[in-house]
């Protein structure tokens, strides 16, 4: 600009030399037709210099809605904080400078815990005013080098410089945050409170750049979350050897689903005043080629997260009706359904035609369903419970005693028996409330005239006992642990009704 600024100058002062000379030599008119040329050199010049400004001016502008953009690109609207963008840009600069300096990174991660509440109660002012207020006390109390980030709704991420090796000072930061982000925040004269997770994650960041301590961070998060722990969690490298096992599992279960490997297995339900077989319980297990029988507490929460459950409990279903369509035709058999299949509406359908295929007959297939599936949708729940009853499938409530508002359940859907939990049973003997609760379900089932199951008798005195109840049908290992369908038909064919419980314990 001030090169320009000199040479239009420069062009002034010789057309005004120009001029002068110009008036000497000539008079008159020629001198009158110079000064014209002379005013609209002026002009031109004056015109030029301000469009030169003009476009100065834009420039700045552009340059400065540039950066303004690049901002928003990478901040968070409510907050200011820096954004996922923001965490990973600046996380290369200090990457670079902890890098120079010899020093590690650490990352805490932060869920808040029910913030929705907050906007569903309060509203979305009140809310972003909290998040707001949150914010400036992570900027508060986090290091001055540190890089505070909200990654989404709720979650906030902390990334700053700690001495190779310290540990502890990660910790004690992720205390402090903790603390203060929990504490109650006077947002518009209400008292607001919400709880949160922390998890922490450090190391050299030439070998973990901060996306990989970010990860981790979430990996304790996670652990900190499905734990309820109110202290921060530090990542460690079993979490992520529990999260690839996580993932081999998953896709083994497919593998699996491919190959037929899921199996059903069979746990006799008695008539506990006479020991005769009355049904099976059918229990998948995974025939693993490698690790031999897997117990369903390690694949089915997999198979449940990764929409996999319809699939394999439809195969071990199948296998199991094919087996037992054999048997004697006064014995029932039992299925567990899980929650999803439960919000499945053409679970009926599906089981029909699985009873079709086997020439099982409905009316004795027994679908167990557990408290806690019936409380994600009862209205869902009802609705497809009643489709299989029109279908003639009896219904059976699994592990009463262990979810939530069971008596509005029971009355408020049709079950034809209720499973007393294991967890009561295995205490009947020693425990005087578990003794009082089995007690009282049994009473209350037989008000309504709904038979009781009780699980997981393991022993002659606990199946003494809830006889003693008035408990007419039970199931446990004292009667049979699960076992294979030739098993089962084994012991179908051996049966002798009054002496079960002592053939079934030296069966097994
Ligand atoms: P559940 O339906 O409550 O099944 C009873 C569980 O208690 C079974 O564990 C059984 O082996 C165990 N059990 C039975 N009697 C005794 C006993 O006397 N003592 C002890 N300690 N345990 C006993 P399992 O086979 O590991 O199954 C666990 C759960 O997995 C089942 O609980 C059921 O909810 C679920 N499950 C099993 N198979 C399937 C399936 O094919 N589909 C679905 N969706 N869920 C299934
Ligand atoms: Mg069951
Ligand atoms: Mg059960």
């Amino acid at each position: 600009m001030s090169v320009i600024l000199i040479g239009a100058t420069l062009l002034l002062i010789l057309n005004g030399t120009n001029f002068l000379a110009s008036a000497e030599r000539w008079a008159g008119e020629s001198a009158k037709l110079n000064l014209i040329m002379v005013m609209l050199n002026v002009a031109l010049i004056i015109a030029g210099l301000r469009r030169l400004a003009d476009i100065q001016h834009d420039n700045e502008r552009r340059v400065e809605a540039e950066r303004r953009a690049a901002e928003l690109a990478s901040s968070d609207v409510v907050t200011r904080l820096a954004n996922r963008k923001g965490l990973a840009d600046r996380g290369l600069e200090l990457r670079q400078e902890l890098d120079e300096a010899e020093r590690w990174m650490a990352v805490i991660s932060i869920q808040l815990h029910r913030f929705k509440a907050i906007n569903d109660r309060h509203g979305y002012e009140t809310g972003d005013g909290m998040l707001r207020r949150i914010a400036a006390a992570i900027t508060e109390i986090a290091p001055k080098d540190a890089i505070a980030a909200r990654l989404n709704g709720d979650e906030f991420a902390v990334a700053f410089g700690i001495k190779a090796g310290d540990s502890g000072t990660a910790e004690q930061m992720a205390t402090d945050l903790l603390r203060r982000v929990t504490s109650p925040f006077d947002i518009n004269g209400k008292m607001l409170q919400v709880g949160a997770y922390a998890g922490i994650a450090v190391g050299d960041p030439k070998e973990s750049p901060l996306p990989d301590l970010l990860r981790r961070a979430d990996i304790a998060l996670d652990r900190a979350r499905s734990g309820r722990s109110a202290r921060p969690v530090s990542f460690d490298q079993g979490m992520e050897r529990a999260l690839l096992a996580h993932v081999e599992i998953e896709q083994g279960i497919r593998y699996a689903l491919e190959h037929q490997q899921f199996l059903p297995f069979f746990e006799p339900q008695v008539d506990l005043a006479t020991g005769n077989i009355i049904g099976f319980e059918v229990l998948a297990r995974w025939n693993h080629p490698l690790s031999g029988i897997i117990l369903p507490e390690v694949f089915i929460p997999v198979a449940e997260e990764h929409g996999l459950i319809s699939r394999l409990s439809e195969q071990v279903i199948a296998v199991a009706l094919q087996s037992a369509s054999k048997w004697d035709s006064n014995l029932s058999i039992s299925v567990n359904i899980s929650p999803s299949q439960l919000a499945d509406p053409w679970l009926a359908q599906r089981l029909m035609r699985l009873l079709a295929e086997s020439g099982f007959p409905a009316e004795r297939l027994i679908v167990e369903i557990t408290e806690s599936s019936l409380f994600a949708d009862l209205e869902l729940a009802r609705s497809i419970t009643a489709s299989l009853k029109n279908q003639g499938i009896r219904l059976a409530l699994d592990d009463f005693g262990t979810g939530f508002s069971s008596l509005a359940h029971l009355r408020s859907l049709p079950f034809d028996v209720i499973k007393i939990d294991r967890s009561f049973t295995s205490s009947v003997t020693t425990n005087a409330e578990c003794a009082a609760i089995v007690r009282a379900v049994t009473d209350l089932a037989h008000a309504i005239k709904v038979p009781v199951i009780v699980e997981g008798i393991e022993d002659a005195p606990t199946h003494t006992t809830v006889l003693g109840y008035g408990c007419a049908l039970g199931q446990g290992w004292y009667f049979g642990k699960p076992m294979t369908a030739s098993q089962a038909e084994q012991l179908i064919e051996r049966e002798a009704p009054a002496a079960l419980p002592d053939r079934a314990r030296r069966a097994n």
